[in-house]
């Protein structure tokens, strides 16, 4: 028999905050009067996580325990657990407890009272996140919006999705597929739940800079290709001023004012220099997107998913 309701948890690396977590899900989702499983997705964690997944398993059987080969990213160890799940709900939820786990009820009692698809958790309050986290999400979202992606402002990864939505997600073809910009493209009917985002319960961001910009970089060319457009309008700029420059050139010809100084020169060479960089950068994303695409590798590795592989101990969950 599946389950009602899959709970997704992409982890990496968060011994220190994994026993908080489960001690606060479990009640939640055992008053819920639904069954369940708790889908741990362990996304290459080289820290205690996989031995304290499988002792927590030992005392709690609903849970699951999936294990990537390699840190695949929380985007990608998202979709392996979503792939993985068997429950006719799905939420997925950070497992450093910055998303209340309380919510998730209401999600489920909202989808079903309101016949909705997909329930996103909106943060109404991110006084907890630092200040640099608060304003480049604000941008992130903005710059969305304008590039034409749907959804709501500051919904993240804390969402409620009924098998159909997930399935159709899943379904998508494209490699760097970020959740949160995916979903509302498809369009399912949905509704919202305002909740508090809170401080992290313990350790410490598993998102560094360089996840953050690979986040952005992934969502801006996934939903547009106005970037390259950019390129076009970058071009256009470049032959105004190159036609400029040899009007005056001629016009200081013409009138004897030989140009002097070969300063104006460099200035160009260095201006057009950087300008076609530009352009080669930017087309360079699309076409490495292209080539990653015609590789068609899959995003992660299932090193292991306990329901298939049963484990008795710890030993052997880093191979
Ligand atoms: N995460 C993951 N793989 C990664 C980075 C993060 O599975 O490569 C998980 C992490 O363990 C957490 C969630 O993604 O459950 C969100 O990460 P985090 O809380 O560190 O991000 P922040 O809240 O700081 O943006
Ligand atoms: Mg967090």
């Amino acid at each position: 028999m599946n389950p009602e309701l899959s709970v997704v948890v992409p982890m990496f690396n968060e011994q220190d905050v994994l026993p908080l977590f489960a001690e606060r899900l479990r009640p939640v989702l055992d008053g819920m009067n639904t069954s369940y499983e708790v889908v741990c997705v362990d996304d290459g964690s080289s820290d205690d996580t996989p031995t304290i997944l499988q002792r927590l398993r030992r005392e709690w059987p609903q849970i699951r325990v999936v294990r990537l080969r390699a840190n695949a990213g929380h985007q990608a160890a998202m979709s392996a657990g979503l792939a993985r799940s068997l429950g006719s709900w799905m939420v997925t939820i950070d497992a450093d407890l910055q998303d209340p786990p309380e919510v998730i009820a209401e999600m489920l009692d909202v989808a079903k009272r309101e016949h909705v698809d997909v329930v996103y958790g909106v943060r109404t309050d991110r006084t907890t996140d630092t200040a640099f986290k608060r304003t480049t999400a604000e941008g992130f979202y903005k710059v969305m919006g304008k590039l034409g992606a749907g959804g709501a402002m500051n919904a993240a990864d804390f969402r409620l999705m009924s098998r159909e939505t997930v399935d159709a997600v899943l379904a998508l073809p494209e490699q760097n597929r970020v959740l949160r910009l995916a979903v509302p493209h498809l369009g399912f009917p949905s509704a919202e739940v305002g909740y508090k985002r809170e401080a992290r319960a313990a350790g410490e961001s598993k998102y560094p800079l360089s996840k953050m910009l690979k986040l952005t970089l992934d969502s801006i060319t996934g939903v547009s290709n106005a970037p390259l457009r950019l390129a076009t309008w970058f071009a256009g700029l470049g032959f105004v001023t190159a036609f400029l420059v040899l009007v005056f050139a001629l016009i200081s010809k013409l009138t004897g004012h030989s140009i002097t100084g070969w300063a104006s020169t460099m200035v160009a060479i260095c201006g057009f220099g950087a300008f076609q960089l530009l352009c080669l950068g930017i087309l360079g994303e699309y076409v490495g997107r292209l080539y990653v695409a015609m590789q068609a590798r899959p995003t992660h590795y299932i090193a292991y998913d306990s329901l298939e592989t049963p484990t008795t101990g710890s030993q052997d969950l880093r191979r």
